[in-house]
């Protein structure tokens, strides 16, 4: 088979597209061959023999050295030179190169070919006896580094220890013989270390080079890279050696980086760096102060240093050149790498350059009015997570940061404010306009108002999916979860962290984003929605097929999710509603009471209260769809846990705390979330739903009133499985319907439909599309009773499950698509079989995870409902996934 693939002389056996063979460095250097730009000549070892490797046991295949050898005789022809002839000198470097850029691979080795012979020939060759003995001491510190494994902080001390001796401070002052003495030194250190010469011969070196880059593909860094990045063993990695060229060779002689335009603004002004006399990565290495490329960047920076304009102004005008040739045909910012020897420009690596979500937007629209891209395109370009960056206040990134501690990056943004420790506090400084930063242990579903109130959440326990951080998400507040290293004293109100300890009142940042807690307020950066955000969720919003809404159910969230481009609701989960305030309590009467007339006391003292938050999101919306859920948790949720609390109930309702007690705990369950909740409450609790229903008709009746516009609200029955209860609590609801059109006069308009999280509503769906006017595909229960799996529980082995490599992705943050996926696909299908005009949405976490977002496209899902922090995403997702 064909192994080795050659480029060189404005010919190359590959292209740009041959990545997956070629490796992201070898395709593009064939490429920019292929262009006929000056690239020193080389070839690439493919992908799939680091693959035969490692399948034969780390062997290689017979046929693979004589088809280097060629390759070698190929660089020796475009050269005129031969590999280990002192004669007729080439040296290599030996270059990785996987399909993704990845660090954990092995560095690169410049120089390779040396020896105690051949560097007199260079010597010979270039005329220049300092150069050639400044590259092979180059060369032996990267081999031992990189090959053998031995630290080239070995060779740096001999170093240091030589210019101290001599009174030298730079490198460039040393001599060809000081280059000589430390090259002895440097020999019997790697001997008197790994107990052997350093090797002389070049087909050993070479060889050597090409096994470590091969190895490098299993080191463990690389290994943990890979399962971070989702990126498959299988991908293996490719080799590049290519003839060197040397931008050492003197003050003609020059090596840099660039990017075509800033990677931090997108502005389009040319971006990089060089030095004079210097090889490799010494510009990025920090030994020398790099020089800028253009003039107009020194004067800029301020800077006294020449630049490569005035310097060197030929192989600056041919860089230009050439850069904006590559983002021409690439039709996107490059990130360069050259190297200038003796005036000459030789191009040694391009690619698509890393930048910040900012610029992706500016270059992506501005390459749209510059005829380089379509709308389309543009739209592809942005990676649609990277927005989240964008949505949320930002720590500055030139504010000095004194962290004092770490812990999940939960929820993105940043955010100051004074430290809190209870929930009833946060909401107290915040009425007397204060920011605050609720500090918790961890977060129950009674720190919701606290959680609204806070500026940003800190919690000590609990995971990425844990309830501080889940909720925070939603409501698009930053939060940092796990910060095992602080301890609270809630006793005490103090947050200790080592020697430092933090008081209530006392004021902190938190960096959702990175995970960071820091001391003190920190200057930031403010969203910036319009400009180029705006112009490219124009386009987005032209090229998607679905809708997009919110999860909300506050009018802070509603208004939220509407600036953010939301086009409905798409959940409401009323229990939110029920723990503001006062209402706990009623709500809590209502469950405690143990007959109808008890419930139905407590009852109508919240039908105003959700009637009026019903109303208030119905005229923000102002004629969006609203889909509002019925109670659907637990009631133990809602519970007292104190004494305090329990006797306060107690006597609110008028009974007995004892009695109180035993009626909670008789509602006590040993496994909640496939317990006494969704529908089964409405079934067994009527009048909850018969209070819901009438709140929203109600509601719907006087936002009509108010604005003038049609409200059709949809309601929603949860965790549904057969379709006996639908209709059981659809009658309930069709009742109150009537019910309120008689008292009203008018007419109402509705839908009742249903969420799918049970497998048995998946595959009964045709029958229950015989009741339900829509369904939402909640993914959250959905996966969670598909897998058995209790999403509450599942961090920590769902953890050891992606380690050990049995999955790949947490399947509660991108949607399981072949196994829930499968469920979805049957209930859309026998949904739809049944009722054409049956609407299909899909609500929880999944509905703002691109991935997941692709797949409700490809499965035909009318709409996805989000957080209101992720609609922009979604609106980009959805709109990439239909084009
Ligand atoms: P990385 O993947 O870390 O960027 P590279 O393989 O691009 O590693 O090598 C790093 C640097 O080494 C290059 O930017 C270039 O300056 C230098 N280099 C690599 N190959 C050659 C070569 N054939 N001639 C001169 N310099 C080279
Ligand atoms: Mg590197
Ligand atoms: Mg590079």
């Amino acid at each position: 088979s064909k192994w080795v693939y050659t480029f060189g002389d404005g010919a190359a056996e590959g292209r740009a597209g041959d990545r997956n063979l070629l490796g992201g460095k070898g395709a593009n250097l064939a490429e920019m061959c292929a262009l006929g730009l000056p690239v020193p000549p080389g070839f690439t070892v493919t992908t799939e023999l680091c693959n035969r490797y490692y399948a034969d046991g780390r062997q290689y295949p017979d046929d693979l050295k004589p088809q280097v050898d060629a390759a070698l005789e190929h660089i020796g022809r475009i050269t005129g030179r031969r590999f280990g002839d002192p004669e007729k000198l080439l040296l290599v470097s030996v270059r990785s190169g996987a399909r993704a850029s990845m660090p954990g691979m092995m560095d690169t080795v410049l120089n390779l070919g040396l020896n105690d012979q051949t560097v007199e020939a260079l010597a010979r060759d270039s005329g220049d006896e300092r150069f050639a003995y400044d590259s092979y001491r180059r060369f032996i510190t990267m081999y031992s580094d990189v090959v053998m494994g031995l630290d080239h902080e070995n060779f740096e001390e001999i170093l240091e220890d030589e210019k101290e001796r001599l009174g030298f401070e730079l490198d460039t002052e040393l001599s060809a013989d000081d280059w000589k003495k430390l090259i002895v030194r440097y020999k019997a250190r790697f001997e008197e270390e790994l107990g052997k010469p350093f090797p002389q011969d070049p087909q050993e070196q070479l060889w050597g080079a090409i096994g470590a880059v091969f190895a490098s593909w299993m080191n463990p860094r690389a290994i943990t890279y890979r399962r971070l990045h989702d990126i498959p063993e299988s991908w293996g990695t490719a080799v590049n050696v290519q003839a060197m060229v040397f931008g050492n060779m003197g003050e003609t002689s020059a090596t840099g980086v660039a990017f075509t335009r800033n990677p931090s603004t997108g502005e389009k002004t040319l971006y990089g760096e060089f030095l004079v006399n210097a090889q490799g990565e010494d510009v990025v290495a920090g030994i020398r102060t790099p020089q800028n490329i253009t003039e107009a960047a020194r004067i800029a920076a301020g800077s006294d240093k020449p630049s490569l304009e005035k310097v060197m102004p030929e192989a600056f005008a041919d860089f230009i050149a050439i850069a904006n040739k590559l983002e021409q045909h690439y039709r996107d910012m490059q990130d360069l790498e050259f190297t200038i020897e003796r005036g000459k420009l030789w191009m040694l690596q391009t690619r698509s350059g890393k930048r910040t979500a900012k610029a992706s937007l500016k270059i992506a629209a501005e390459m749209v009015e510059e005829g380089l891209l379509s709308a389309d395109e543009a739209v592809c370009r942005i990676d649609p997570a990277s927005l989240d960056q964008l949505l949320h206040p930002t720590i500055d990134p030139k504010a000095q940061r004194d962290v004092v501690g770490r812990g999940l990056p939960a929820s993105p943004g940043a955010a100051t404010g004074e430290i809190v420790f209870t929930s009833e506090r946060a909401e107290e400084l915040k009425d007397q306009g204060r920011k605050v930063i609720l500090v918790r242990i961890e977060t129950s579903p009674e720190d919701i108002h606290g959680m609204h109130a806070a500026e940003g959440i800190l919690t000590t326990r609990g995971g990425m999916t844990s309830h501080a951080a889940v909720v925070a998400r939603g409501m698009g507040k930053p939060c940092v979860s796990g910060a095992g290293t602080f301890r609270v004293d809630y006793a005490a109100k103090t947050l200790i962290a080592g020697s430092q300890s933090f008081r209530e009142g006392d004021v902190i940042t938190i960096d959702g984003t990175a995970g960071q807690v820091l001391k003190g307020a920190v200057p930031m950066l403010q969203p910036e929605l319009s400009g180029d955000f705006a112009r490219i969720m124009e386009w987005a919003d032209k090229a998607r097929r679905m809708n997009v809404r919110a999860n909300a159910e506050t009018p802070a969230d509603a208004r939220t999710a509407r600036s953010f481009g939301a086009e409905g609701i798409g959940l409401c989960r009323t229990e939110h509603m029920f723990f503001e305030g006062e209402r706990i309590i009623a709500m809590r009467q209502m469950i405690l009471s143990d007959t109808v007339e008890g419930r139905r006391k407590a009852l109508d003292k919240l039908l105003p209260m959700q009637r009026s938050d019903f109303e208030e999101l119905f005229e923000i919306m102002a004629g969006l769809p609203v889909t509002i859920r019925l109670l659907d948790p637990p009631l133990h949720e809602f519970l007292p846990h104190t004494e305090a609390e329990i006797a306060e109930v107690a006597s609110a309702i008028g009974v007995d705390a004892a009695k109180l007690r035993e009626r909670a705990d008789s509602l006590h369950e040993f496994n909640p979330m496939l317990g006494h909740r969704g529908c089964r409450l409405a079934i067994s609790y009527p009048e909850v739903a018969e209070m819901q229903a009438r709140a929203i008709f109600e509601a719907a009746v006087n936002a009509a009133k108010k604005t003038g516009s049609a409200i059709v609200p949809e309601i929603m029955v949860p965790l549904v499985g057969l379709v006996e209860e639908l209709d059981y609590v659809k009658a309930i609801i069709d009742r109150v319907a009537k019910e309120v059109i008689t008292e009203s006069g008018g007419s109402i308009d509705y839908l009742v439909g249903t969420m799918i999280e049970l497998p048995r509503a998946a595959l009964k769906a045709d029958q229950i599309a015989g009741s339900a006017e829509f369904f939402s595909f909640g993914t959250n229960d959905l996966t969670q009773t598909t897998f058995g799996i209790s999403r509450d529980d599942a961090a920590g082995f769902l953890e050891t499950y992606r380690k050990q490599g049995l999955i790949e992705q947490d399947p509660f943050v991108t949607l399981d698509q072949e196994g829930v996926g499968e469920l979805v696909r049957i209930g859309v299908q026998k949904g739809r079989s049944v009722r054409d005009s049956l609407k299909l949405g899909i609500c929880g976490e999944h509905g703002g995870d691109p991935a997941s977002i692709a797949f409700c496209e490809d499965v035909g899902l009318d709409y996805v409902s989000c957080s209101p922090f992720r609609v922009p995403i979604a609106r980009l997702a959805a709109a990439q996934a239909a084009i």
